[in-house]
């Protein structure tokens, strides 16, 4: 932990590059997580990742609703990981997330800002007219939601859609380019709780310049043996411990 506290007395840019591991301590279950990969396998005869694909949920849309009641319905909240990506503003850092989640977990934190890349689960829109909503509308009662304001309403027109980006779609070009720029801007760069198994996203790290890279993760990824730190162990508890030591000799300078 030495070197990322000596590069955060002098560097004031941090990025903080999320994955599902650090939302693990509210109750999502990761992606890579074998039992709940069986549960999709069991329960819709597909895997994860066609079931969270584009053209999957036109096909099936009421697979992917039924899916996203069950696991991603998001009464979680969030945790002392996210707490401490909040703390390290108040310290008076400038701070960017750039999140794989789609939970909207740092933003409930307080986060100031957060690059979500993959886009999120609290708005929705209509795959036609492309009107918004935010889940709470009457047309989310049913099944398979579709939008009322969209009057040409045969099957597959019509159909409201979550604002996250599927598996076969690109990622949206504003937030993928905000967060190579604040990367190459940064001091410092944290990745934490990511396989870093998914492009493009897992290649961001390639863009840092700056002092200190950091690696926090319970489980390995690619990238265990070219960061200056590496810190093992849970998010919930390892970030807050870095707030706390970062405090400390903040205090005694
Ligand atoms: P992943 O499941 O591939 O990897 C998660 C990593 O977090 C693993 O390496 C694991 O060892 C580590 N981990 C698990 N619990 C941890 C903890 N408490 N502390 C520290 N590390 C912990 O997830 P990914 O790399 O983010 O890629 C999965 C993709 O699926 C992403 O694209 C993301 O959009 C999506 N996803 C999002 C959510 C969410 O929004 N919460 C959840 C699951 C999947």
């Amino acid at each position: 932990m030495e070197p990322l506290i000596q590069s955060l007395i002098t560097g004031k840019r941090v990025v903080i590059l999320t994955g599902a591991g650090i939302s693990a301590a509210s109750g999502l279950p990761t992606f890579r997580d074998p039992a709940h990969l069986q549960a999709v396998q069991d329960t819709y005869g597909v895997t994860l990742e066609t079931l969270l694909s584009y053209s999957f949920f036109y096909q099936h849309p009421e697979a992917f609703w039924a899916y996203f009641r069950q696991y991603l319905g998001l009464h979680a909240e969030p945790n002392a990981a996210h707490q401490a990506c909040v703390d390290l503003e108040s310290l008076g850092y400038e701070v960017t997330i750039v999140t794989q989640n789609i939970d909207g977990l740092h933003e409930a934190a307080g986060s100031s800002r957060v690059l979500a890349l993959h886009g999120d689960l609290l708005h929705f829109y209509c795959s036609s007219c492309e009107t918004w909503y935010d889940g709470t509308e009457p047309e989310f009662e049913a099944d398979v939601p579709t939008c009322l304001t969209c009057q040409s309403n045969p099957r597959g027109q019509g159909l409201i859609r979550p604002n996250l980006v599927f598996y076969q779609e690109e990622l949206p070009e504003s937030p993928y380019w905000d967060a190579v720029q604040a990367i190459k801007e940064a001091d410092v760069l944290i990745i934490a709780g990511t396989s870093l198994q998914v492009y493009p996203v897992a290649g961001l790290w390639q863009f840092f310049n700056g002092t200190c890279l950091a690696l926090f993760n319970e489980g390995p990824t690619p990238l265990d043996n070219f960061v200056t730190v590496k810190e093992l162990g849970k998010l919930e508890q390892s970030l807050p411990k870095l707030i706390q030591d970062l405090t400390f000799v903040l205090n005694s300078h």
